[in-house]
């Protein structure tokens, strides 16, 4: 190993073990890595056995400085070939639970690899909220760990009160009924960073009635750890989230915003990692040359990310209003999105939009959302989505489903007035009139131009001297380097 390499910093890298946490945090990594980290990405073993299939199984080697590992996720249930389908309650169990002792393994065996001289000495961890048991291996060998948030900080600030929730009686639910009665339209107006919310619009874990819900507790338990971190970062700006992250700020001194990563990667240059990709499922690329047949702003991207599920009736109702709409569109339907089984549309569905809708299973989001094709693109209202949508500068329709996809979708709609909220129970009447209202009247033209000023100031932010450029320096410097300066 050369002598710049031994003084290269070693960044490991820990995402929670699903598609919309280990997107970004693989950004993260990359943006490190053009700022002269050594990289080591630790997915677990099932994970990476998916990402391997889903791509060149030597698309991860042969990265400078950039090493993937795995650890066990401790699930026995996970020999399944190709299925990504999940427990995710035994998934945040087996976490929380196993996951500490093959990490700790992990960090002694590349400690001995540098010992070799193999690799650069481990210098910080960089770890998901999710993950935050790490912290305690941080603590064992005295290095820094940033915890890193993969939802906004709209969604972060709500669950900081679960307490208070619990505490003033809010939550849990007196009972089921409390779901649909008109209760979840209380006013929150105590929370100080979010305005004009209601009980519905907090992250979707508050809607149990289970008096120790393992959900809340997990949450719970990750929030008391949030102060043991040296630092804590999220995939947004300021000017994004500015009054949450003024209420953040105040409680806690080491936080830092720090993206849109993708703003941060599309202006970086040299970028020779684009190629390195981490989905779970096979792209379907024939879709963008589809793309290109269709005449710039006039389709809508549907794609509900990676866990949301639905009855076959509801995507029914979705079916028949894109078709309806006469638009054309680029639908993505994920293998497990329908509850129970397959999805097989009827012949007179297919005749209907024969010429203007495709139907794929997965896609390269980013480049779809790019495309100039795309008018846009109705959403689960993932974090990660919501912010690639607002780096595309393509407006929404949103149909949130469950965690933070209903905080997301506040924000989306009423704060930033960059998309539509289709309702729960979702009618095909409702998606026609809000798909033409989205893609050529006057309402989308505006959500149009307001969702265009955000993407300018998310790469403004992200330019050398914007806001999350100069934080991203800062954790840098003053934490993940620290180490190495002693
Ligand atoms: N994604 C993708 N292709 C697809 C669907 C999703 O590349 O067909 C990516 C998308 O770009 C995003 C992530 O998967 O980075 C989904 O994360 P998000 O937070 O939006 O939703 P989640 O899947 O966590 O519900």
């Amino acid at each position: 190993m050369s002598n710049f390499a031994e003084r290269k910093p070693h960044a490991v890298l820990t995402p929670y073990p699903l598609q919309g946490h280990i997107n970004p945090m693989l950004k993260l990594a990359k943006l490190l890595h053009l700022r002269g980290f050594h990289i080591t990405f630790v997915n677990t073993e099932y994970n990476h056995k998916l990402l391997l299939k889903s791509m060149d199984p030597k698309a991860l080697d042969g990265f400078t400085d950039f090493n993937f590992e795995t650890i066990p996720d401790g699930l026995t249930s996970m020999d399944g070939d190709g299925d990504v389908s999940r427990d995710f309650q035994s998934l945040r169990e087996s976490i929380r639970k196993n996951v500490i002792y093959p990490f700790r393994e992990l960090l002694a065996t590349l400690h001995n690899s540098a010992k070799f001289g193999l690799i650069p000495p481990v210098t910080c961890l960089v770890s998901d909220g999710f993950m935050s048991v790490t912290i305690q291996v941080a603590e064992e060998l005295a290095l820094p760990i940033v915890l890193f948030i993969p939802s906004s900080a709209c969604s972060f600030l709500s669950a900081l009160h679960f307490r208070s929730l619990i505490e003033k009686g809010v939550i849990p639910l007196k009972d089921e009924s409390y779901l649909t009665n008109g209760y979840l339209d209380t006013k929150v107006d105590w929370i100080l960073g979010l305005q004009n919310f209601r009980l519905k619009d907090l992250l979707a874990y508050i809607r149990t009635s289970k008096p120790n819900d393992l959900m809340i507790e997990f949450i719970t338990e990750v929030v008391d750890r949030l102060n043991k971190a040296s630092a804590i970062v999220f995939n947004t700006s300021n000017d994004l989230e500015s009054d949450v992250m003024n209420a953040l700020f105040s409680m806690f001194p080491s936080l830092y915003t720090i993206g849109p990563f993708t703003s941060f990667l599309n202006q970086s240059p040299h970028n020779h990692l684009t190629s390195l990709d981490s989905n779970l499922w096979k792209e379907d690329i024939k879709c963008l040359e589809w793309l290109e047949s269709k005449e710039p702003g006039s389709t809508i991207y549907v794609n509900f990310g990676s866990t949301t599920v639905m009855s076959f009736e509801k995507l029914l109702e979705f079916a028949w209003g894109l078709a309806n709409s006469k638009k054309p569109f680029l639908w993505i339907i994920r293998p497990d999105l329908v509850i129970g089984g397959s999805v097989v549309f009827s012949s007179e569905f297919v005749n209907e939009i024969s010429n203007r809708g495709l139907i794929v299973g997965w896609c390269p989001q980013e480049k779809v959302l790019n495309h100039p094709s795309i008018g846009g693109f109705l959403t689960h209202c993932g974090w990660n989505s919501t912010i690639e949508s607002i780096c595309a500068g393509v407006p929404m329709l949103c149909w949130p489903f469950f965690a933070d996809q209903p905080t997301n979708c506040r924000y989306i709609c009423n704060k930033w007035e960059i998309g539509i909220e289709i309702d729960t129970n979702v009618k095909r009447e409702e998606v026609e009139k809000l798909v033409n209202e989205l893609m050529t009247e006057e309402k989308g033209k505006q959500m149009r131009q307001k969702i265009h000023k955000l993407k300018k100031k998310a790469e403004e932010d992200t330019r050398p001297g914007g806001g999350s450029y100069m934080n991203l320096d800062k954790v840098i410097k003053e934490v993940l380097l620290k180490q190495n300066q002693t």
